[in-house]
């Protein structure tokens, strides 16, 4: 009997005892190719020499100074280099050590903003059906998805949602995706006005929706219009950039696509690449400012934030896209696996879209592909798909199913930015098998 809490009480998952590129061995010998990062994490794949020599030397030279204390060489570089590369007036880094923290990090901050600025009344907080923003309180309160959410409310944070941009199923075949993005980031703006304009502190959302929604990437014109509306009642927007920034869609910051510069942006996942868990919250200068003015300390922080080791992993990972111009390479890789899926699977009667930008791929599985409609959710076809890919040796991220009705099955990939031609090739063939495992 195993003696570790895992994640399911059902199942009992194989022995992961080494990495290899992209690829993950078990106990057994068993080879699996790794589609997804896990989950948007492996970005380097998994046994990069430089990540590796770099821990190595930094544990030789200093793993941790407490950052009531210190501040560090490693942990300085990676600030100047994330604010280098940052979208515009982003110039203040909070290091943390993952997603969900740098998430609850922009909730509290912005709050503590608000109060140093003298708008007490702003606390309340706007993001989008079907999200998810991680798993502590306040991340969760954040986050849309009704069935995550139900045994915890109720929330900590007052959180309402609106409709995401999800052009697949939101946009009307005579409405242009300019004039969709914009009519669906207008429900932004009423719901301001319904909640009161002084009352609210931020907007949350990812650029391109990932685990929950399946890489699907908000149209042209939309996050334009959401800055500009932010902008005019004076809420923070914070795009949250754990899953899809870091150079996996291309750019560092998915946003950059976008042109549009949040107040606040979080990252994790693909900044420690696995070898360390580092997430951050990049702030404007405007917030930093008023807190130094005010009280001059900030109401959050981790035993753990700004660990050297992890910002040394980071800088090696850093080091690792420039080095080998990874942002091109994502691109191109990223275009040769959205064509090899819809050569293989764009005809599919099961598929009804396949989208995504760079190394983040989505494929969403229905019942019928005129009226779109979702297979039941008891069928537990995400489910299915991933075992059916695990035990042909890829791993995989199928979501969906349960949601509320409105989110059905669809296939997350997110591959090492390293992979090569024939993995994709291997990737696609294995992932086609699985579907048609889990379908028949
Ligand atoms: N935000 C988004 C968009 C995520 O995808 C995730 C993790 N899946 C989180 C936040 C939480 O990150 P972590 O699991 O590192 O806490």
């Amino acid at each position: 009997m195993s003696h570790i809490f895992g994640r399911s009480t059902k199942t009992q998952p194989p022995v992961a005892v080494a990495g290899d590129g992209c690829y993950l061995v078990d106990a057994s010998g068993k080879r699996y190719l790794d589609g997804s990062g896990g989950a948007a994490v492996s970005c380097l794949g998994h046994s990069n020499e430089r990540v590796r020599a770099a821990l190595h030397a930094q544990m030789d030279t200093l793993a941790f100074a407490h950052t009531g204390f210190f501040t560090s060489a490693p942990a300085e570089e990676l600030a100047d280099r994330l604010v280098a590369a940052a979208p515009e007036g982003i110039d203040r880094v909070y290091l943390v050590s993952g997603g969900s923290e740098a998430v609850e990090a922009a909730l509290k901050l912005a709050r503590q903003y608000f109060l140093e600025i003298g708008q007490p009344d702003r606390h309340r907080v706007i993001a989008r059906r079907q999200s998810y923003h991680g798993n502590t309180l306040g991340a969760l309160a954040t986050g849309g998805n009704a069935w995550r959410r139900a045994q915890f409310a109720p929330m900590l944070v007052e959180t309402t949602h609106i409709s995401p941009c999800y052009e697949y199923r939101g946009r009307a075949e005579d409405e242009s995706p300019l004039a969709y993005g914009q009519r669906v980031a207008d429900e932004l703006e009423i719901e301001i006005q319904r909640l009161g304009p002084d009352t609210v502190m931020a907007f949350v959302a990812e650029p391109v929706v990932g685990a929950t929604l399946g890489a699907v990437p908000a149209v042209e014109g939309y996050l334009k219009r959401i800055r500009e509306i932010c902008d005019r009642h004076g809420v923070l927007m914070i795009l949250d950039e754990v899953m899809c920034g870091m150079g996996r869609t291309g750019h560092l910051f998915a946003c950059a696509e976008d042109g549009v510069a949040p107040d606040m942006i979080t990252i994790a996942k693909g900044l420690g690449a696995g070898y360390q868990p580092i997430g951050a919250l990049m702030t404007s200068g405007k917030i930093y400012d008023a807190i130094a003015a005010g009280s001059g300390f900030f109401q959050h922080g981790h035993t753990y934030m700004g660990h050297a080791m992890a910002a040394a992993a980071a800088n090696a990972v850093l080091t690792e896209f420039e080095e080998h111009d990874l942002m091109a390479r994502v691109r191109l890789q990223g275009e040769l696996l959205q064509s090899c899926l819809t050569d293989a699977l764009g005809q599919h009667p099961h598929v009804g879209d396949i989208r995504g930008r760079g190394l983040f791929r989505g494929i969403e599985i229905v019942a019928d592909r005129d009226s779109k409609t979702h297979f039941d959710p008891a069928r537990k076809l995400h489910a299915r798909i991933k075992a059916a890919a695990f035990a042909e040796g890829l791993i995989c991220y199928p979501m969906g199913g349960t949601l509320d009705g409105i989110v059905g099955d669809h296939v997350l990939l997110a591959p090492p930015l390293i992979i090569e031609d024939a993995q994709i090739d291997e990737l696609v063939g294995k992932l086609c098998t699985a579907i048609d495992t889990a379908l028949a």
